[in-house]
């Protein structure tokens, strides 16, 4: 069957299959303009115990259906979200800011997981298990874990989504989600486009709200919610944990990272700046796998440095819907104040901006692409998520500090290193405390592998087959009595 849909998209919360309004609305702004692009209800711990019910009532039917009908479901959702390709990436890009390009690449990236799942939700397969005793034969079989909430973040509005959803549905679960209050008109137009795909009414569910603490507290305390998936900062991350701790719900975390990117004496100069710049100026650094501190060795450090000058001076600030943008605006103006007292701390500490470093013309949210030499690994700039388009370097002489300083943080997410040494790429990569290694690439996310962190970066693996395996529960069954 060929998927059919509109271009229009919702602007009220999804319950139960009904879309809802509310009395309380919040509005949405266009970063680039400040412009209101819609109002959205503002929901509270009420509605979450709505939606709770609703992914209740639909769970065992959902539960029940062959893997291969949710998959016939996944398949027509990812079409929908491919032949919408166009209207969600202009909705994407007013929204949450990014360049037009890479609005279309986030909605080709989002749809690939709902594919993938849709595969892969065939093959959750159990064991069968050599027994210990004649009269007895032992298998597992694997079962979805229930109704799940998901809070997700502005900075990919449609991926995280969908990497969640796609994963809990093919599972078998049902699930609720809360989308960042910054982005919740994307949210809205995925989950319309599942409810054309033929999701049932019930399976999947999205709660708007300015009140994210109220909802959070409402979706963890509710001992019928089995799993909560989080992307976001580490500290709501840490609330999010201790919230779940009393109905001991299994949980995905996908928190804050302080990803290290290595450039050694030895690299190939044109990868290392090519993966420099895709890794740190992507959605004008708002990602948490963003390059954090790019270490250099000192033998390559100043043609380094003058390289990737060159090219950050080919970027071009712009609102993301003009097609020769290239860094959209930051998200609000919470962020750009953070870049900016960031960058205070490092050069008030001695660090030299070398290009950029300034608010930009186009409006109140946009800031130039900065390169910043001389960072010390004790300056803030170092040690937090800078989340705005600083490229902050550190030198360093030999492979052991770069490991050491690579390391020498609480989170674990990303990390990259470029070398042309196989036998030194292959040490340097076992040897960082981080959940994904890119070696001579600088973007490497993707459906069929997992992704996520170690340390305090977060819990569990998003994305494929280790993806599939969060939403789902493992049972023995032991069958005795084989011998008379
Ligand atoms: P960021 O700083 O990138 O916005 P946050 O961790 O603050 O990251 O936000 C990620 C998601 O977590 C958003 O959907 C936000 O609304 C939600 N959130 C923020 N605070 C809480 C909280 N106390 N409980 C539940 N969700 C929260």
């Amino acid at each position: 069957m060929n998927a059919k849909t509109t271009s229009t998209f919702p602007t009220a919360a999804l319950i139960g299959g009904d879309w809802v309004t509310s009395s309380k609305t919040f509005p949405v702004y266009d970063p680039a303009t400040g412009d209101k692009l819609a109002d959205v209800p503002d929901m509270g711990a009420e509605d979450a115990c709505r939606a709770i019910d609703a992914a209740s009532k639909a769970f065992p039917e959902w539960a029940a259906k062959p893997s291969k009908e949710r998959a016939q479901i996944l398949r027509r959702w990812h079409e929908l979200l491919l032949s919408e390709n166009e209207a969600l990436a202009q909705l994407m890009t007013a929204e949450q800011g990014k360049p037009l390009t890479e609005a279309r690449n986030e909605v080709a990236y989002g749809a690939s997981f709902v594919e993938w799942f849709a595969e892969e939700g065939k093959r959750a397969y159990g064991h069968t298990i050599p027994t210990t005793a004649s009269a007895r034969r032992f298998i597992t079989i694997k079962q979805p874990i229930g109704v799940c909430a998901a809070i997700t973040p502005w900075n990919f509005p449609l991926a995280m989504i969908t990497r969640k959803v796609s994963s809990a549905l093919a599972a078998g679960c049902t699930i609720i989600v809360k989308p960042s209050e910054e982005t919740p008109l994307c949210a809205l137009a995925v989950a319309k486009l599942a409810v054309d795909a033929g999701v049932p009414p019930g399976v999947f569910n999205v709660i708007t709200t300015l009140d994210a603490a109220g909802v959070g507290k409402a979706l963890t305390a509710d001992a019928r919610v089995r799993k909560l998936t989080f992307t976001g900062s580490t500290e709501v991350g840490r609330i999010l944990y201790r919230q779940s701790a009393d109905t001991i719900k299994k949980l995905t975390l996908e928190l804050g990272g302080n990803a290290p990117l290595i450039v050694f004496d030895d690299a190939d100069l044109d990868r290392a700046i090519s993966g420099t710049m895709a890794s740190k100026f992507r959605n004008a650094g708002q990602t948490c796998v963003c390059a954090n501190r790019i270490l250099v060795q000192a033998g390559i450090y100043d043609r380094f440095v003058t390289a990737l000058k060159k090219e950050v001076a080919k970027l071009t600030v712009a609102p993301g819907r003009d097609p020769k943008s290239t860094v959209g605006p930051l998200i609000n103006a919470d962020a750009v104040a953070k870049v900016k007292s960031r960058l205070a701390d490092a050069t008030a500490r001695g660090a030299k901006i070398e290009v950029g470093g300034t608010p930009d013309s186009h409006g109140a949210l946009f800031f130039t692409p900065t390169i910043l030499t001389g960072v010390k690994p004790e300056m803030q700039i170092a040690s937090e998520e800078i989340f705005g388009p600083v490229a902050s370097i550190i030198r360093f002489e030999t492979e052991a500090d770069a490991i050491r300083i690579a390391n020498d943080t609480p989170y674990g997410l990303a990390a990259y290193l470029f070398s042309r040494d196989i036998g030194r790429a292959w040490r340097v990569a076992e040897a960082l405390e981080s959940g994904m290694v890119g070696i001579n690439e600088g973007l490497f996310s993707n459906e069929v592998a997992p992704f996520g962190g170690v340390k305090q970066s977060g819990l569990g693996r998003e994305g494929a087959q280790e993806g599939l395996e969060e939403y789902l529960e493992t049972k023995f069954l032991c069958l005795g009595g084989i011998t008379d």
